[in-house]
């Protein structure tokens, strides 16, 4: 790592460039996809995808109601709608049961994404898509590699948002992110949205924006992308193990991989109704964990304008009480999780849940 950043600080270029170019043609490769357009961030890829499909003003978009805040702000930055759609009670992606309840004329796409590492049911959902032509987008922000029958995630649908903040499956040192596509034309339009229009300099075809990938933060990812799949594998080991330790507590609910879901745990995510108590007994035992989300989007302060109430969203409401994301990355070690277990195990005995 010291050594490819020395080499961006002594050719002091920083933006674009050759380790760019590199990291580009390594993740579209590795995904067999025909575009990898580098960008700033996560949250920039959704929002250069709904402005590239230049959908008319007002138009629907199907997005999760459980999740992150930066799967919904580019539908809205768009002069889009958001159409929240609760999720699946056991998986936490869209369920497509629910999303064909929201599907109006004004209808116009949905993005699926997913969440904690579980891939989303992209094969319904894609049969939903055709069916009432819309178009699909993955967000892939927690979903490097993850896979459903055998398709990797970011190649079912017309475009595909990845991440790489930092503590991301693939992280780099700051913020980055790319969109895939296979649309020679989307990914032209995506290239030039993403650099005030142009692809090479004064080169303005329309207004665009200034989203484009660090030189530095290409050359971390070029260093990291070779390690991905071994993390996400001691991921899964980690989840396994955690399965193992954690099994047959009342009162406990383990994460559940969809089926034919090869689940990328970027999120370790239990459930528990006394999940307030266990996260302090945790905190107090030297145990950090998070919460993601504290509430379902519609119940944040930022769409209270929509007015959308928790019987709308029964699962989503359930989740926010519950849910609790224990320690996971590859460098934990099978004794931190034994220990972490045990720690649990405790909570339920003493506290006789
Ligand atoms: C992290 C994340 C994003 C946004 O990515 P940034 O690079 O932080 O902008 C979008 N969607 C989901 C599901 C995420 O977890």
């Amino acid at each position: 790592m010291d050594k490819v950043l020395q080499r961006v600080f002594s050719d002091a270029r920083f933006i674009g460039g050759q380790p760019v170019e590199e990291f580009e043609k390594n993740f579209s490769i590795l995904h067999n996809m025909p575009h990898c357009i580098s960008t700033g961030n996560g949250t920039d890829s959704l929002f250069l995808i709904l402005k590239a499909l230049n959908l008319p003003a007002g138009a629907g978009v199907i997005v999760p109601a459980w999740g992150c805040i930066a799967s919904a702000e580019p539908v809205s930055l768009n002069g889009l709608k958001p159409v929240f759609c609760d999720v699946h009670p056991d998986y936490y992606t869209l369920d497509p049961a629910k999303v064909v309840e929201k599907i109006s004329p004004e209808t116009k796409a949905i993005i699926a994404v997913h969440l904690y590492g579980q891939p989303a049911p992209v094969q319904q959902l894609k049969q939903l898509c055709e069916q009432h032509q819309l178009y699909l987008i993955e967000d892939c922000a927690q979903g490097h590699l993850t896979k459903v029958n055998g398709t990797v995630a970011g190649k079912s649908g017309v475009a595909s948002a990845f991440s790489f903040y930092p503590t991301k499956n693939l992280g780099a040192y700051g913020d980055a992110g790319c969109v895939l596509t296979a649309d020679d034309d989307l990914a032209e339009r995506i290239r030039r949205l993403a650099n005030h229009g142009a692809l090479k300099k004064d080169d303005h075809l329309m207004e665009g924006t200034n989203s484009r990938m660090d030189t530095l933060q290409a050359a971390v990812l070029n260093v990291k992308l070779r390690y991905l799949y071994k993390w996400n594998e001691r991921r899964k080991e980690i989840a396994l193990q955690y399965n193992q330790l954690l099994s047959g507590i009342e009162g406990l609910i383990l994460p559940q991989p969809a089926p034919g879901a090869e689940h990328t745990f970027h999120i370790y995510c239990i459930r528990s109704e006394a999940r307030n108590a266990l996260r302090k007994y945790l905190a107090d035992n030297g145990i950090e964990t998070a919460v993601h989300y504290p509430a379902g989007l519609p119940f944040t302060q930022a769409y209270r304008f929509l007015h959308l109430t928790p019987t709308d969203f029964p699962v989503t409401a359930n989740l926010q009480q519950q849910v609790l994301s224990l320690p996971i990355y590859p460098d934990l070690t099978p004794e931190e999780v034994t220990y972490i277990a045990k720690t649990i195990r405790n909570f339920f005995t003493v506290s006789g849940r």
